[in-house]
């Protein structure tokens, strides 16, 4: 028996009892006739004790030669401690040793194992096992799986059943690049890797699955943004004889059973705004509602006067910044230089400062009298002591901008806080969505989302306009699930993949299996799926997901522990029949 208690549970009622404990040596103190160590396992800290008068010279020695991080195993009695730590459980007692056995000796690590660690970013990630045994990193994991737990209670309550899809399949398109994976049966052939698990859902409610999830690995070959990882893990869902009704109460259920299990909080039935509304109040389909701050379009109220600024935009937006009248010349320049940076992109801001007198001072007073700054106010929502931020332009860049400083001074204002929680489904997105790259109409969700009733026909003539059967759940400006009801039939699957510009003889390839499942009785059929990175990550009062993700890989791709992805040989080429054509 290598422990008789772990490292965390011992307290004054075990005084005088023989314990047996085992693990790393987080720290030692050596008075030289005294010395105490900090033994750490997952559980917290016991500390143990070794004095010249009650240990043996050889004992006394080995604990004074103790490394940082050895393995060890320690038999003796609790006693009480002389100097009491009331921060820690263990805190009343310590262990006088009488057997001491190393498991394994430890190199010194490369960064502290504490809580607040000398170690940056890639060194952590190099030695990840090192930096798991940190509090920080390690609750993480724990609270991931108690997530994921009342995820599978939840879920499995209301009957669905978890039904595993397989990793070696054919392109599932979701927007990105594939992974894929060299058959060596089959020559010349690959697998692609799940972008998600979409087709086989869906083929599980033509198999009269009915209810399904899955908590699944999912691959992406996207140029990694900050913050987002080419594996990652999807909640999956679908159900068959459902509505879109029926699949919003579902998630909302799970989403609030999360929100009062793992953070103890009641949230009331979640708002629902329209994809339309949410990209005119905050620019953004994913808002965070947890403050106002809500854009005024000030065309009409504007583009009146002759600044031609203003007068030549396709939109002119503002936002009223709350208490924003305090900032001074020189804050209000770096918010200017702010917007106008690379990342952002405007050319320049106007603003307005509102007077605690109620009157009007704007950037841009040779334009504008006070009665039109009022309607700008008015606009805007803006009160007295606010300053109005407004930015002009074509449309949909303006309002990616102005969302992007409303983010920011939020944040910068303490009005996103962490343990306040604000879900929202937004709905009825647009169906397609304009490519300027390949200039064409891509599925905005993905080609097996059904169009809104009777919007069919309008994919001819004015395809952007179409709506589809879809909508996000978004959570502290965060799009943490997303989903639609699917196209049930062959024919109007067909109608779409001929929309997308597929041909129907690469529809047939890519796929023909489901566009035949549908022949044999599919049923009406929708679903959503939840990334659960980022779900924990909110959850879990913080940003970003990499804590949150055991073994996470770096901004370009990379598992710098594990060193991959790496070259492999000649051989597995030659098996493979590949040949590389890496370019200079
Ligand atoms: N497969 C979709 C996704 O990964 C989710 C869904 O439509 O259920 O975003």
């Amino acid at each position: 028996m290598y422990r008789s208690h772990n490292c965390g549970e011992l307290n004054a009622s075990h005084i005088n009892k023989e314990v047996t404990l085992a693990g790393w040596v987080q720290k030692s103190r050596d008075k030289g006739f005294i010395v105490w160590v900090d033994l750490r396992d997952r559980y917290g800290i016991t500390q143990l004790v070794f004095d010249e008068e009650r240990t043996s010279k050889d004992m006394m020695d080995q604990a004074q030669n103790l490394g940082r991080e050895f393995v060890i195993q320690v038999k003796g009695t609790v006693i009480e401690r002389a100097s009491k730590n009331p921060n820690i459980p263990t805190g009343e007692i310590e262990i006088l040793v009488s057997e001491l056995n190393i498991l394994n000796e430890a190199k010194l690590p490369p960064f502290t194992i504490e809580d607040k660690t000398d170690g940056g970013e890639d060194i952590r990630m190099k030695y990840r096992y090192l930096d798991i045994r940190r509090n920080p990193v390690k609750n993480s994991l724990i609270f991931r799986h108690k997530v994921t737990q009342e995820v599978r209670n939840y879920l499995s309550k209301e009957g669905f059943i978890e039904v595993e899809t397989p990793y070696l399949i054919k392109s599932t398109p979701e927007g990105a690049r594939d992974f894929v994976v060299p058959s060596r049966m089959n020559e010349g052939q690959f697998y692609a890797l799940p972008q998600s698990p979409q087709t086989f859902k869906q083929l599980l409610m033509v198999g009269g699955m009915d209810k399904y999830f899955q908590i699944v690995k999912c691959f992406r070959d996207e140029d990694l943004r900050a913050d987002r990882q080419p594996e990652f893990t999807q909640i999956d869902c679908e159900m068959a004889f459902i509505e879109q009704e029926d699949i919003l109460n579902a998630f909302e259920g799970l989403t609030r059973h999360l929100l009062k299990e793992v953070n103890g909080v009641e949230v009331d039935k979640f708002p629902r705004i329209q994809y339309d509304d949410a990209m005119r109040l905050y620019g953004n389909d994913k808002p965070d509602i947890r403050f106002g701050m809500e854009f005024g379009e000030l065309n009409e109220v504007a583009q009146h006067k002759d600044f031609s600024v203003f007068n030549s935009a396709e939109l002119v937006v503002g936002i009223a910044v709350p208490g924003g009248n305090s900032y001074t010349r020189k804050e209000i320049d770096k918010l200017i230089d702010w917007v106008k940076r690379p990342q952002v992109g405007a050319l320049g801001m106007v603003y307005c400062r509102c007077n605690e007198d109620g009157t009007f001072k704007s950037s841009v007073d040779k334009f504008y009298v006070q009665d039109d700054l009022a309607k700008w106010a008015e606009a805007t929502g803006a009160k007295a002591g606010d300053l109005i931020c407004i930015l002009s332009g074509v449309k949909n860049k303006v309002r990616a901008q102005l969302s992007a400083l409303r983010m920011e001074l939020a944040e910068r204002l303490g009005l996103r806080k962490p343990d306040e929680f604000a879900p929202l489904w937004v709905m009825d997105f647009p169906l397609l969505e304009w490519d300027e790259e390949t200039e064409r109409y891509h599925a905005m969700h993905h080609p097996f989302t059904s169009p809104k009733p009777g919007q069919l026909e309008l994919l001819k003539t004015d395809p952007g306009a179409v709506k589809a059967n879809a909508y996000d759940l978004v959570l502290n400006g965060n799009e943490i699930g997303g989903g639609s009801i699917r196209i049930h039939d062959k024919e109007t699957q067909s109608l779409m993949f001929d929309y997308l510009g597929f041909t129907p003889e690469e529809a047939k390839a890519q796929f023909g299996f489901l566009m035949d499942a549908f022949q044999y009785g599919a049923p009406p059929h929708g679903g959503l799926a939840f990334g659960l990175d980022r779900l924990v990550a909110i959850l879990g009062g913080q940003e970003t997901i990499r804590d949150f993700i055991a073994f996470p890989k770096n901004n370009s791709g990379r598992d710098v522990m594990i060193d991959a992805p790496a070259p492999i040989d000649d051989n597995q080429l030659e098996e493979l029949s590949l040949k590389l054509n890496i370019k200079e």
